[in-house]
């Protein structure tokens, strides 16, 4: 992970603008958190604690992701992470100091403050320290931590986890465990792919043992926490401090272990601190986007060990899961919903077009209500086909980049090769230009600079610029929208 570069940031920030409409929300909102980029397809946006973890992954997750895929060019994965350092940070007394909820108390969303409550004087969000900046004097009047968890989200229950048929053994198995730790199944190894539910499902355990049994000794982090508190300790000459806080554990929980691939020490570290725990009878759990034996070079050993319990999965939610998924969220965000609530029609609307993973679902029923929130308008079918247009096409089938171009010179009334070549067109030419650039990026999975490719080797600014060129119009031009909506629709039946 880097510091992203402030160029990159400045884009996003343009980005996000544009998606929100609104540049004093992302002045406030987003300028002043710190993101990182990795490698792979992950960015991680840092918060203050806790209760901004949850609001930016309920209401900003969607929009962050998109305006990033839209910078960058290629679908990305935003983690928001709360930033190390800040626990002393000054939040509402009613949100991030509040204990985690029992997983029979009011529903959390209750206690989480609308955008507009939250937006004038946010004390908290403007005092953001940056992540490198040394950590708050307060932190020394922070009472002892000891059962205070404020790593885990406290909306993240299995009150709020929808069971059906595609996590019902892996549900039923983190209940056993929590009423038996160390006893059922050791260890319990999570696998599913991106966003359906392992987090969730590792924190409601965390949160029926502690509500259960609030004295026994949890430890709950991701995998990458424990290889950066690993490294770092074995930097500061602190090893056996280390070891000592993950072997006395109860009950060990760790998110994401298929971090753990090509790193050979930290699997060594792992290994004993596993043997240790298991030999004890204390619990382990834990998450992973791969199978044990799919992880690249887990050791054997490991591989074996993490097989020894039981390896329950989390499949793809069908239709009639995500359609129960939705009316939670729903029934969750009542309070914040417009009048007249959110029909059947929107409920299936969403169910059938966001189908890759829970994530993206509930970020998109959070879309559609934020959007009727700020437009103060009830929630219709074609607001929420609105609020959600990139992500609905983004998952519709991909279409031929060909068929694209073919589709708006003929609409156009011009010749294909008018979109290719690098010569000065009429204005209607290079408005055509612009906008079989937007649909390339809107109804394809390329990225701006394969888009480029096809249309006479532009680079990926001159494609980002026709994007923004016509999404400001979709925006500011309802005629133009219909429009262009018009023109998709003709492509499509003619793909
Ligand atoms: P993962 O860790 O597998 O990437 P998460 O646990 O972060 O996925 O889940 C993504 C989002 O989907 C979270 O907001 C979570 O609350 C929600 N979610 C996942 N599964 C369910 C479920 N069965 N019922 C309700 N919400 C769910
Ligand atoms: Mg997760």
């Amino acid at each position: 992970m880097s510091v992203m570069s402030p160029s990159v940031r400045d884009q996003v920030l343009a980005s996000l603008e544009q998606l929100l409409g609104d540049p004093a929300q992302v002045e406030q909102w987003f300028r002043k958190l710190d993101y990182h980029m990795g490698n792979d397809d992950r960015i991680e946006v840092f918060v203050p604690n806790a209760f901004f973890k949850d609001l930016y992954e309920h209401k900003y997750l969607g929009y962050l992701e998109e305006a990033f895929r839209r910078i960058l060019g290629k679908p990305v994965r935003v983690q928001v992470q709360v930033a190390p350092n800040r626990i002393g940070f000054v939040a509402p007394a009613s949100a991030a100091t509040t204990a985690p909820r029992s997983p029979t108390a009011p529903a959390a969303s209750a206690v989480v403050p609308s955008t507009e409550e939250y937006r004038p004087a946010s004390p908290a969000l403007s005092s953001v320290p940056t992540a490198t900046g040394p950590a708050s004097s307060r932190l020394d009047l922070e009472p002892a931590a000891a059962t205070v968890h404020p790593e885990l989200n406290p909306q993240y229950t299995f009150e709020n986890f929808v069971v059906a048929p595609e996590n019902r053994l892996a549900h039923a198995s983190a209940m056993a465990v929590a009423e038996n730790p160390g006893r059922a199944y050791n260890p319990l190894f999570i696998h599913a792919s991106v966003g359906l539910g392992k987090t969730h499902l590792l924190q409601a355990f965390c949160h029926t043992l502690l509500h259960r049994s609030p004295r026994m000794v949890l430890r709950y982090l991701s995998c990458e926490e424990f290889i950066n508190e690993y490294i770092a300790s074995l930097q500061r000459k602190e090893i056996d401090s280390f070891r000592r806080t993950y072997r006395s554990a109860d009950v060990l929980v760790i998110d994401d272990i298929h971090f753990l691939a090509n790193k050979q020490q930290s699997q060594e570290e792992i290994f004993h601190t596993f043997n240790t725990l298991h030999n004890a009878q204390k619990q382990i759990i834990l998450s992973s986007d791969q199978a044990p034996q799919d992880i690249p070079t887990l050791e054997d050993r490991l591989v074996s060990r993490f097989r020894w319990g039981l390896v329950a999965t989390l499949a793809p939610p069908g239709i009639e899961t995500r359609t129960a998924i939705l009316r939670q969220k729903a029934e969750d965000m009542k309070s914040e919903l417009p009048p007249g609530g959110i029909s059947d029609e929107v409920v299936n609307f969403i169910a059938t077009h966001v189908h890759r993973n829970i994530r993206e679902l509930v970020g998109a029923i959070t879309n559609v209500v934020m959007h009727a929130r700020y437009t103060r308008q009830p929630i219709t079918l074609a607001s929420a086909r609105e609020s959600l247009q990139h992500l609905v096409d983004l998952q519709a089938p991909p279409v031929d980049v060909h068929r694209i171009q073919e589709g708006v010179a003929t609409y156009f009334g011009i010749k294909t090769s008018d979109l290719i070549l690098k010569k000065r067109g009429k204005s209607n030419i290079s408005q055509a230009r612009h906008v079989a650039v937007y649909l390339a990026r809107h109804m394809t999975n390329m990225s701006q600079a394969e888009v480029g490719r096809y249309f006479g080797s532009r680079d990926h600014t001159t494609i980002l610029n026709s994007e923004q060129t016509i999404a400001q119009k979709i925006s500011s031009d309802p005629d133009f929208r219909t429009s262009i909506e018009k023109l998709k629709s003709r492509i499509l039946s003619q793909s």
